[in-house]
Order: structure tokens, then sequence, then C-alpha cells
């Protein structure tokens, strides 16, 4: 270890302990990998903090000093952790940091330290009767830091995000929202949009560059202890859409009513009899505080859904109650589909989020792509095995999904090299056709990057200078900031 690591590591550990820092190979070694296929981070040194104090002494130090520094939270990236200045980055694993501090019954909030993993948080928020809507991501690893830093807000989650308390790269601690922020007179974080502009949201999505986020307050609502699920199969895509229309001019989506559409593709790998079908499989759930509730918007829900010409079958109903039976009150919810994937083989992940309007066209030549893709997959010797697609509204007006395919288990570097350009290809065409990616991170920050309006691109880069004037929080990240230019993406 050369002497300018070991002066790191004595003045880190004169802020954590020294049990909490460590320029050890093998423990460097594990923060090089992720769960993508991108990979981690070459860091230098790794501190866990446990206070925000600690972060704030820290960013401190290494600002005065210009060191980099790379912050990782669940490490559950698909698109690789920031690369910093390989072998010179200081990095902040923040998941010592995973506390629930306050749950508030009555102003029906909870606050939690970042490198909290959001399944401990749910059950925390569900031990005490109460909801958190984190749905689809997978939550035994996810941090709620992470989550909010790296895709574009947590997907459904940045709306319940009262407020956060960030380091900024200096050191200096701030607290956003309405609340103690905006009103030293009041002790309660209770709506964000109060006492000054929306601060919480420059902090939310942006990868953690700006800052790093050791606490926020989140809205919570009575664990809903009803769930029905119904299934209705449809043969075209354009009913699925008039259903979605439908569903999202009467209800909010968010946080008890989603519906989500799954293609022929994704059907097969449950049930293999769905193999020769074409059919469109929409699931719309129901979450509530009563039957007579759950029933009623049941009934409203299959009603639109046989009026568009949907049919129900006795698998599909199976299914359904299979569905609503996991989501009970004695289960957690656990994201197990994580397994089914796994199963499935190596994953090229092809996600996409789109306007409503206009959706089919571009859904088709999505599709169009895969397939071609896939056909020049096979030619080269990289065999498919699977893929799966699914589209859901997470508002009135977007839809959010993916179109992945699965690759046959492999060590050959080959393989790997080939779905990752696969990703980052995708995300190139679809892009060209409007899609906007909601992750925030690795290589994919930098792809969304390329294709921002130069008025947005300056806006971000004179308030990157303003907070972080030596650039040293996550070095790189967003480096793509010239037009299409992909070369500066990967
Ligand atoms: C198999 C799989 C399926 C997935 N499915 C979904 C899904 O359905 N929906 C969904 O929303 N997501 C999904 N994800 C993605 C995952 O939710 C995001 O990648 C999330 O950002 C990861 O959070 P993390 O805590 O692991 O962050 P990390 O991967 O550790 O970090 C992500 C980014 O956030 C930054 N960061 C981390 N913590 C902080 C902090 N406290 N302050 C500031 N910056 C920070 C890091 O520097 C990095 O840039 C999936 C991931 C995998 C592997």
């Amino acid at each position: 270890m050369t002497k300018g690591i070991q002066d790191i590591i004595v003045a880190l550990s004169e802020i954590v302990g020294p049990a909490y820092v460590t320029g050890d190979d093998s423990a460097r070694f594990a923060y090089t990998m992720d769960a993508s296929l991108f990979g981690g981070t070459d860091a230098a040194v790794v501190v866990r903090p446990g206070t925000t104090e600690e972060v704030s002494r820290i960013l401190n130090f290494a600002s005065k000093k210009r060191f980099p520094v790379v912050t990782r939270g669940g490490g559950a990236s698909i698109y690789g952790q920031p690369k910093g200045r390989p072998g010179e980055n200081i990095l902040i694993d923040m998941t010592r940091m995973n506390n629930v501090l306050d749950l508030n019954p009555t102003s029906m909030t909870v606050k939690a330290q970042t490198g909290i993993i959001m399944g401990k948080l749910q059950h925390a928020c569900k031990t005490a009767g109460f909801y958190i809507y984190a749905p689809f991501a997978p939550l035994h690893i996810v941090s709620l830091g992470g989550w909010m830093s790296g895709a574009a807000g947590s997907a459904g989650l940045w709306r319940d995000i009262i407020g956060v308390t960030v380091v900024l790269p200096d050191g200096t601690v701030v607290q956003t929202g309405g609340g103690p922020a905006t009103n030293h007179n009041q002790k309660l974080f209770y709506n964000r949009n109060l006492g000054g502009p929306d601060l919480t949201g420059l902090f939310i999505g942006d990868g953690g560059s700006f800052g790093i986020k050791t606490e926020a307050v989140v809205r919570i609502t009575p664990y809903p202890r009803v769930l029905r699920a119904s299934i209705f199969e449809f043969d075209g895509l354009e009913r699925v859409l008039e259903l979605i229309e439908r569903h999202v001019g009467r209800v909010d989506p968010h946080p008890f009513e989603p519906i989500m559409v799954f293609g022929p593709g994704a059907m097969k790998n449950f049930m293999p009899e769905f193999e020769v079908s074409t059919a469109f499989t929409v699931q719309g759930m129901m979450q509530g505080h009563t039957e007579e509730e759950i029933q009623a918007k049941q009934a409203v829900f299959n009603r639109i859904a046989e009026e568009l010409g949907g049919v129900r079958t006795p698998m599909l109903d199976a299914m359904a109650e299979a569905m609503a039976a996991s989501g009970s009150e004695g289960s957690d919810m656990e994201m197990d589909w994580l397994s089914l994937f796994n199963g499935l083989g190596i994953a090229a992940w092809l996600p996409f989020t789109l306007p409503r309007e206009g959706f089919l066209d571009v859904y088709r030549k999505l599709l169009d792509w895969r397939t071609e893709r896939l056909r020049d997959a096979n030619q080269r010797g990289f065999k498919h095995r699977a893929t799966w697609e699914f589209f859901a509204p997470t508002d009135a007006s977007t839809l959010i999904g993916e179109i992945d395919a699965f690759f046959e288990p492999s060590d050959d570097p080959a393989v790997f090299a080939y779905i990752r350009d696969m990703m980052a290809d995708f995300q190139d065409f679809a892009h060209r056709l409007g899609s906007i990616d909601v992750y925030n991170q690795g290589i994919m920050s930098n792809i969304n990057a390329s294709f921002w309006s130069d008025g947005y691109a300056h806006l971000f880069q004179t308030i990157k200078k303003a907070l972080d004037p030596q650039g040293i929080l996550n070095p790189g990240l967003w480096a793509g900031t010239t037009r299409g230019d992909k070369s500066k993406c990967r």
C-alpha cells in the first residue's frame, strides 16, 4: 500500500473509526462488482460511515485534498457503478446507515437513513401497519438512497419523497422539503412543495452527482389489507391501450391500482401453454382497506375490460387468485420474481419509458429491433433462451416497460460483451424514437445525457459546477453530453 493511501486511511479512521475503513485488496475487489454486467468501482479505499456528520467530514476532507469520491448503496445498478478515477477513489459504502429514524403515524411519514435496504424499510412500515409504495425493484438489495439517486426517483416512489438530508461535495449538510428546511419554526416535514422551489427534486435521479443523501422523509399510507387481481387476455394491443386510457382517466394507478400488460413472450415463461398464443395479458391489481371497497373497484375494472373484448379463463382466474394470496397480510411480497429471471439465463435488460400517446407505433419498432438483434445473436452463436415483455402506466401520461431477452448461461466474455453492446445499442435506438430511460446510473446516465437539449445540459453543468467545483463527486457520471455521440457513452 502506498504512503498516500495509508495517509487517507489514517485520516478517515479518525472520522469513522478504524473498523470502518479499509484499503485491503479482497475488500476492494468486492466493490469492483455489482449486480450488473457493467461492473463496480475500482477504489483505493472503502469507508463505511454511520452518520450524516461522518459523511460530511469525509466529503470535507476529500474536497480539500481533491480526492475523487464514489457513493455506493446496494450495488443493484443494472448499468454499472460510477467509475470515478479508477484506483484513486474513496468509495463511500452507505449500507451501514440503515436505521428507521422515525415512523410518524399521524403525519403518515417515515424518516430513515438512506443506506437502508428497501425490504427492511418496507417491513418496518408494514409491521407498524403502514404501506410504502416500492413496487417492482429487487427490494432485498436496493437501498433507499441508491433507488432515489439511480432510478429516476425510484420509479413510483419519487412523488412520496417529502424531503432529503444531503451532504454537498464540500461537506455542507442541507435539508430540503417543506418543513424545518423552509420554516425553522416547524419541526415536521409534511409537504415537499412549500416555502421555496422543489429542491428535493434536484437530488432525485441525479445519480448521486450533486450530493450524498443521508436521510429521507417519505410518505406512507395505512397498509391496504385487501388485494385482488383481475387478469384478462386480449388478442391485440389496440384494445389493451384503450383499457389503459379508460383506467388512467378514472383512477391514479399510484399507489393502489397498478395495471400491467404482459406480452406472449412473458406469459410462456410462467405457463408453457402460452407457447402458441399471441395474446396479451392484462393484470389489474386493486388494493384497499375493505372487501366492499375492493369489490366495487374490481367490478368497474372487469366491466371495462369485458366491454373492450377482454376474456377471462379458469387458468387466468387461478393466477389472479394466487397473486391476491401472495400480497396478503401474512406475506412480505418479497421479490421472488428475481429467481424466475435468474433461472431464465443472462439478462439483456431492455427497458423503455414512453408517452402513452403514440405508444403503439414505437413499441412495435422496439419489438422488431429485438427480433432482428436476436437473429443476429443466434447467427453469431450467442443463443438466447427466452424473452419477456411487459409495460404499465405509472400515471395518466406515461408507459414504462421492458422487452428483455435472456441468453444461455456462459463463462465466455464474448457473450457478456455482446449483451452489454445489445443493451447500449437498444437504448440508443429507443432514445432516437423518443424513449427516455429511467435509470440514471453507470453507462445509462451517459447515454441519457447524450440526448439532452442544449439548455438542459447547460443548466445541469452550471449546477454541478456550483456545487462541486473540483468535480470530486462521482466524477465522469453524465459524461455523454454531446448529442448522439456514442463514443462518449461506453
Ligand atoms: C435484477 C434487477 C431488477 C431491477 N428492477 C428494477 C425495477 O423493476 N424498478 C426499479 O426502479 N429498479 C429496478 N432495478 C434497479 C435498481 O432499483 C436501481 O439500479 C437502483 O438505483 C439501485 O439502488 P442501489 O441502492 O443498489 O444503488 P447503487 O447501484 O449502489 O447506486 C446507484 C447510483 O446511486 C448513487 N447512490 C447510491 N446511494 C446514494 C446516496 N445515498 N446518495 C447519493 N447517491 C447515491 C450511486 O453513486 C450510483 O450512481 C433493478 C435492478 C436489478 C439488478
